[in-house]
């Protein structure tokens, strides 16, 4: 066979639409929690690939289930049902309050399937006026055109103009801003649990509490995106029950795959009606190789064994983090849920969050930011006390380094 040509940084540059900006080395293996570069180099990883691989890398029964799955069947398209689709699909209805799921590739999708399929169910209901949908400022709820709009950081979406309309923005948990437009014309609600790109900022239970009462009142379909809150990520299954208030749509993506393409829309028998044969659909969506995969993650997450252990890292992490903060005080917060950790830098630090990350990849850790000035941490739920131990050691070291 022939040579892989050689790579490097610069040929990101060379050969990539520039959208991205990547760190100046190259990963090229994983295992667990720590991941190596060309030149061999470790790193301990706090970000899995922005809160999606919750298994860490390589997992072994993971691993197993994709390569049985591929020697198998890989794709038939929807004109052909598969049974890891409908293992997969069982699996998430029993555990959460949903009737009935729509397979995607991504957590956009499955935000757009929930928004479609709110505004066609008030279309259906005779009510061609109901179909304004509110979200939250600082929002993220994926790059495609009517994601992006729904999304509140109008930086990701101004220059795509004109976008889909019908969409307001209203401060995020403040309860009586959104009870003003939220009336008789609102298909639909959408919020993040914990808004994470936004900076790691969780909803007051008494907001989440306050929309399901809004929607109630004016049949609008309240729309939880637990993309990344989602499978294990906040130490339970999904954040809504810890809230103790149920959506009617849920969208889920990045850790359901750990790492393999998958997204899906959760809601009800009453809800899924609305998408009838041909209204809506994705080549891939569902396809045996992800579902056989997400199966496989599914079985291991939704244990009491790692759900509570994300409890217990959670503490890890706060811990470590603390004492980082008591010596070197660069953080006003440290907030969020489980393994999804927003830490705000103060005043002194504002905008150097991306500096902060870069410093800490030099050190040998890996971490995100959210926003400029919030450093984020979406490890591996699973990963061990070692890694945290010798992963906030170098991020000390980091944090060291921009205080000197
Ligand atoms: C990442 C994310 C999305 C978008 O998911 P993609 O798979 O990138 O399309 C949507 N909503 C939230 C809350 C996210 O964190």
């Amino acid at each position: 066979m022939e040579q892989p040509i050689a790579v490097t940084r610069q040929s990101f540059d060379d050969w990539m639409v520039p959208v991205y900006a990547p760190a100046d080395f190259i990963l090229v293996r994983g295992e667990g929690s720590q991941v190596w570069d060309q030149q061999g180099k470790s790193y301990i990883d706090f970000a899995g690939g922005i809160a999606v691989n919750a298994l860490g890398h390589a997992h072994p029964v993971v691993t197993a289930a994709l390569v049985e799955q591929a020697s198998k069947l890989w794709h038939l398209g929807n004109g052909y049902t598969n049974e890891p689709v409908l293992r997969l699909a069982k699996q998430l209805i029993d555990a959460t309050f949903a009737d009935k799921v729509f397979f995607c590739n991504s957590g956009a999708e499955a935000n757009e399937a929930a928004l479609k399929l709110a505004r066609k169910r008030a279309l259906d209901q005779g009510n061609s006026s109901k179909n304004q949908i509110v979200a939250f400022n600082n929002a993220f709820h994926g790059r495609t055109l009517f994601t992006v709009s729904a999304g509140g950081q109008p930086k990701y979406s101004k220059d795509f103009a004109p976008l889909p309309g019908g969409i307001t923005h209203t401060p995020f948990n403040d309860l009586a801003a959104a009870a003003e437009v939220i009336n008789d014309h609102t298909c639909a609600v959408i919020v993040e649990p914990i808004q994470g790109e936004g900076g790691v900022l969780p909803a007051d239970p008494a907001f989440l509490q306050g929309l399901r009462e809004l929607c109630d009142r004016h049949d609008a379909v309240l729309i939880f995106d637990e993309v990344q809150t989602g499978m294990g990520r906040t130490g339970e299954l999904y954040a809504y029950t810890q809230y103790g208030v149920v959506p009617d749509v849920l969208t889920t993506a990045k850790a359901l795959g750990c790492g393999f393409p998958i997204g899906a829309m959760l809601t009800t028998d009453e809800l899924a009606k609305t998408l009838g044969v041909g209204t809506h659909g994705t080549t891939y969506g569902g396809n045996p190789l992800a579902t056989a995969v997400a199966g496989a993650v599914f079985s291991i997450i939704n244990t009491p064994e790692v759900l509570d252990g994300v409890k217990q890292r959670h503490q890890w992490f706060l811990d470590g983090l603390n004492k980082i903060n008591q010596q070197y005080p660069i953080f006003s917060e440290i907030r969020g849920g489980g393994l999804l950790i927003g830490c705000q830098l103060t005043q002194d630090y504002a905008g150097k969050a991306k500096q902060i990350t870069q410093l800490a990849n030099e050190e040998g850790v890996i971490a995100l930011i959210a926003g400029p000035d919030v450093v984020r941490f979406t490890p591996s739920l699973i990963i061990p006390e070692q890694d945290v131990k010798e992963g906030l050691a170098r991020f000390a070291r980091a944090v060291a380094r921009i205080c000197s």
